[in-house]
């Protein structure tokens, strides 16, 4: 997720304030992300970001960024899908529910706003260890709770279904036998959607509506048993693995369905279209659905960039949020390793809310900064998964780094840094910052800084060559905290303790 914490003041320079809406997205309100306390820290950084001092390292930065762009050889999209293998996983720490197949059957209602239809989800018990009970996620039930769920499942097959959990964003089904390792299962159920009145990343503005989290996906249990966080309003509590998608949505013709994944539409009965898509190896799935305007380009190397926006957006932003898409897509190849879907798709708006990230899948406000961090999370969270709410900064602070890197965007904090509280740490989980606050200035920006620092002591050539190498390790898998500091330690000659501790991340 990206809600803009210290962009504004720099966008709103180079910008001109020449496009519609420039007035609103420079907003203080806009800039101020939603968990709960953050409002003084981020009127800090707004008011140290108006420094002018880090010009010169932010021009440096486009330099790097540009030296870093030409050396990306261009080399066609592999037209072969991901398929799915073992985990690789020691025992001790297996993953599980593994090898799942989504299938999902939807009606849309005239708008796009209800959907009804059913689900089954196919899984191997690849945790080494029985299970009587697996578990649902309804992440969509995040905001309004059990009091107006917005997804649910009825009539479930395969298994007794009991009462929903954590806000009803958890639901138990046990198994009708306890399940062996290496056993399969089937669950089927009959799914029903609200997209809930809000303009928010599952909600809709207008006659645009985003179904982020909408569709179940199956809670992960490994050695700590089961992931069953609950929501956070202002960050992600996400944790799930890969698995392949195919999703049939009948709609209203007149209504685009930017979505994960590959899409086929064909036409329905009268006035209705028939879209399949297909998604392979992606750890969630999230689609749009509203009368989108469509541009599409393609990158150097291969992907099929395509950009899905709604009326509010100018053909100048049009313009500048693809080229800087397809432009981001290939600086990230070169950096982190090839992106090995066809296509991804992005969905602009100006919403009120930030941007957010989704497997070959972004939302995003029309501005270069946004749409740098959220394709970036396509390596990091969407290749390259993680626990969101034990370990946010394993996704967000390379998003966040990797976004000032290719963009310039300077980040005061780094030459400057200011923690919240002495107990803030850029390794805090969810838990923490959902009840203290301080999540993105120390996540993001104090995190970003941790990367940067990372670069500066292994020596840019070194640091990419281990963020290549640990993506390609770690892609369709996990990454984790201590994964990740000793495969940067094993690649880099100097201690990186330090810089670990100096930004609090040992
Ligand atoms: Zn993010």
């Amino acid at each position: 997720m990206f809600t803009g914490p210290i962009d504004m003041p720099l966008r709103a320079k180079s910008d001109g304030g020449g496009h519609p809406g420039d007035g609103k997205r420079a907003s203080m309100d806009r800039s101020l992300p939603t968990t709960r306390g953050e409002s003084m820290s981020s009127l800090t950084l707004l008011s140290r970001s108006r420094s002018d001092r880090h010009l010169s390292r932010a021009l440096t930065l486009l330099l790097l960024v540009g030296a870093a762009a030409a050396s990306v050889s261009p080399s066609p999209a592999s037209a072969q899908a991901p398929t799915q293998t073992a985990p690789r996983a020691s025992p001790q720490e297996s993953r599980g529910p593994g090898f799942v197949n989504y299938d999902v059957r939807l009606t849309a209602d005239d708008t796009g706003g209800s959907w009804h239809g059913g689900m089954s989800v196919r899984f191997v018990n690849t945790t080494g260890v029985v299970l009587d009970t697996i578990w649902l996620r309804l992440w969509g039930n995040g905001e309004d709770g059990c009091a107006a769920p917005a997804v649910r499942v009825t009539r479930l097959s395969g298994g007794t279904a009991g009462d929903p959990a954590v806000g009803c964003t958890a639901l138990p089904v046990r198994m009708a036998h306890p399940l062996r390792p290496g056993q399969p299962a089937l669950v089927r159920f009959d799914l029903h959607i609200a997209v809930p009145d809000r303009d928010a990343r599952f909600g809709h503005n207008g006659p645009y509506y985003l179904l982020g989290h909408a569709l179940p996906v199956l809670a992960v249990h490994d050695g700590k048993g089961w992931h069953l966080d609950s929501y956070s309003t202002g960050g992600e509590s996400n944790f799930s693995l890969t698995a392949d998608w195919t999703v049939r949505l009948d709609h209203p013709r007149a209504l685009a369905i930017p979505a994960t994944g590959s899409a086929v539409a064909r036409p329905a009965r009268p006035g209705r279209t028939l879209t399949t898509i297909a998604a392979k190896r992606v750890r969630d799935f999230a689609f749009a659905a509203g009368p989108f305007g469509k541009r599409e380009a393609l990158t150097r190397h291969g992907v099929l960039v395509r950009l899905w926006f709604a009326d509010d957006v100018s053909a100048a932003e049009v313009d500048d949020t693809l080229s800087g898409a397809v432009e981001y897509m290939d600086t990230f190849a070169g950096w982190f390793g090839r992106y090995p879907y066809p296509e991804v798709d992005l969905v602009s708006s100006h919403f009120d809310w930030g941007s957010m990230e989704y497997p070959t899948y972004v939302a995003t406000y029309p501005a270069r900064t946004a749409v740098a961090h959220e394709l970036a999370h396509q390596w990091w969270y969407g290749l390259v998964g993680n626990d969101q709410y034990a370990d946010p900064w394993l996704d967000e602070a390379i998003a966040e780094y990797a976004k000032q890197r290719a963009t310039g965007d300077e980040n005061p904090l780094c030459a400057d840094p200011f923690w919240p509280s002495p107990d803030a740490k850029v390794t805090s989980g969810m838990d923490y910052f959902n009840a203290n606050g301080g999540y993105s200035l120390v996540v993001y920006l104090l995190g970003s800084c941790l990367m940067h620092d990372l670069e500066r002591t292994m020596g840019p050539d070194r640091w990419l060559a281990f963020l290549r190498d640990y993506a390609t390790a770690h892609r369709y898998g996990v990454s984790t905290p201590v994964a990740f500091r000793a495969e940067a330690q094993a690649a880099s000659p100097v201690d990186l303790a330090p810089v670990f501790h100096r930004w609090r991340a040992s």
